[in-house]
């Protein structure tokens, strides 16, 4: 996605070997008519699918997830990490070790609101080692429903990833794949749209 490209070009910042900063658009900021030219990019790819709902995990997953969502006209919902006093529903769990926290913490969704009837579309902000969008894969096979995709915003394909998830039999879409860091700069591969 060309949009996508030029603005991480344009403010991207690669930090040590393989991770990139992308705070003024999309992880702490967040850039609304990009985040729907996103959306709008991934119903796209989807279109062929009769999404029921968008699933993603908090908290830098939420915005690209939620414009999808909205252009879908279906809810999203994000995994939340760790408990929380209200979370007092069946819920459905799954590991994550976070690639940039590097903790592993329990991420859940509660039933109600996932189950057999489903068919989910997976989105995320990144795709480094695969474990965020696997454990999502977990807890929409926990709840029955079926998987449309994934949908991830930034690739790194220099990590295993999408291995990971297309050895599940999942379909992975990716808008910007990124082959590496040279010299502090991004180096992109052909992206799947
Ligand atoms: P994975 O679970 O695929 O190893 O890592 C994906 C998760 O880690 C994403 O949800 C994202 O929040 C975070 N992440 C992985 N790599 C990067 C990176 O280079 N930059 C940023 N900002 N987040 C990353």
């Amino acid at each position: 996605m060309e949009l996508l490209e030029e603005r991480i070009l344009h403010d991207g910042n690669v930090l040590g070997e393989n991770v990139l900063k992308v705070d003024s658009f999309l992880t702490h900021q967040v850039d609304g008519e990009l985040m729907a030219a996103i959306g709008e990019a991934f119903v796209e790819a989807f279109r062929n699918e009769e999404i029921t709902k968008v699933v993603t995990i908090e908290a830098s997953g939420i915005a690209p997830a939620v414009y999808t969502a909205q252009k879908l006209g279906v809810p999203m919902i994000f995994a939340k990490k760790g408990n929380s006093l209200t979370m007092n529903d069946e819920l459905l769990t799954a590991e994550v070790y976070s690639f940039t926290k590097q903790v592993t913490s329990t991420v859940s969704v509660s039933k109600k609101f996932l189950d057999e009837t489903d068919h989910v579309l997976i989105v995320d902000d990144f795709l480094a080692n695969g474990q965020a969008a696997k454990g999502l894969i977990d807890i929409t096979q926990k709840a029955g429903a079926s998987i449309a995709g994934v949908g991830i915003v930034i690739e790194k394909s220099f990590q295993k990833g999408r291995a990971l998830l297309e050895d599940t039999g999942t379909r992975v879409v990716s808008l910007a794949r990124l082959d590496g860091f040279v010299n502090g700069k991004v180096v992109f591969r052909e992206a799947d749209i």
